[in-house]
């Protein structure tokens, strides 16, 4: 059977717009390759067969996305852009929003991103034809999809993904205080702290790597945020920051980093001591010190 060609169909779902610009500069400039993918945009949904969805879901989109989607004739691919339609995302927890969207529609290929960079839109949509191909074939829908198109680096400067040195983390927890989309949770786990960045809830703000008093955690430039609806909860950042045992108390602690304790005490003899001590114990110790 010959591959249909991609027939895309917007619909807004509540979005600030920023998604629907990425989207405009996506399909109209050459560079980002959604004319070579032979896409056409149309704008009768029952002539779509790849449908894009932008925005967190409002509960007054809901009846509206639900109609165009009875409109829609198999097979279909369905792709979120950004990262309200991925988890909602900063709206999560107003009581204007019904979303995210796969709560309605079978997603396909999700696009984080607050908005997502053009080349991620075209690698999703790419992505999401492959999808159709496969169903208007027959074949087995791939779980994963590997990178598509190549070619493309964002900056240097660009926020992309985030990423932690590990070996520079405290726990402090701020960053996961500091993050307005929850993307953060920082967990005990056994002897060591779990720290865990969700991707596809992240709107690389930015926020945790300017608080963060260590330096630790930093967005990367990593651009590619499309991933498959099945990669939906697995795309994360894992580490595990280890933990010592006080030599005063006996109590599991985070060992804090050199350089920190540098800001805070500006003796090297002090500084010895405070680093093998949990906090309660360097607070004790350094009134003694201090006061006797
Ligand atoms: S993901 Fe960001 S840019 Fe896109 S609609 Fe939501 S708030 Fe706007
Ligand atoms: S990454 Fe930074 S802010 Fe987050 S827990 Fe580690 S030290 Fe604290
Ligand atoms: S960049 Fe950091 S603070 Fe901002 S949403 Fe992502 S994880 Fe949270």
């Amino acid at each position: 059977m010959s591959k249909p060609t991609p027939k895309l169909f917007r619909i807004n779902t509540g979005s600030c717009n920023g998604c629907d610009v990425e989207f405009v500069a996506t399909a109209f400039v050459d560079k980002f390759q959604l004319d070579k993918l032979g896409v056409e945009l149309v704008e009768d949904i029952s002539q779509a067969n790849i449908l894009v969805i932008t925005g967190p879901l409002t509960a007054r989109s809901e009846p509206f996305l639900k109609d165009y989607i009875s409109r829609l004739s198999e097979p279909y691919a369905v792709v979120g852009i950004g990262t309200c339609s991925v988890t909602s995302g900063i709206f999560r927890d107003s009581y204007a929003i019904n979303g995210p969207t796969d709560k309605v529609v079978d997603v396909d290929i999700n696009i984080a991103g607050c908005p997502p960079r053009p080349h991620s839109i075209a690698e999703g949509i790419a992505k999401g034809i492959k999808i159709l191909n496969q169903k208007a074939s027959g074949e087995k829908v791939s779980k994963k999809i590997d990178m598509i198109l190549q070619g493309f680096e964002a900056p240097k400067t660009f926020r992309g993904k985030i990423s932690l040195h590990v070996e520079m983390c405290t726990a402090c927890r701020t960053c996961e205080t500091v993050c307005p989309s929850g993307a953060i949770n920082i967990t005990k786990v056994g002897d060591s702290y779990e720290h865990k960045v969700w991707h596809n809830t992240c709107c690389f703000c930015g926020n945790c790597g300017f608080f963060c008093p260590t330096g630790a955690i930093y967005n990367t430039n990593d651009f590619d945020t499309s991933k498959h609806q099945d990669e939906k909860y697995s795309d994360i950042n894992l580490e595990y920051i280890k933990t010592d045992v006080c030599s005063c108390c006996k109590e599991v602690y985070k060992k804090p980093t050199k350089g920190l304790l540098g800001k805070a005490y500006v003796y090297d003899d002090v500084n010895k001591l405070n680093s093998n001590i949990c906090p309660k114990c360097r607070k004790k110790e350094n009134f003694k010190r201090m006061y006797s």
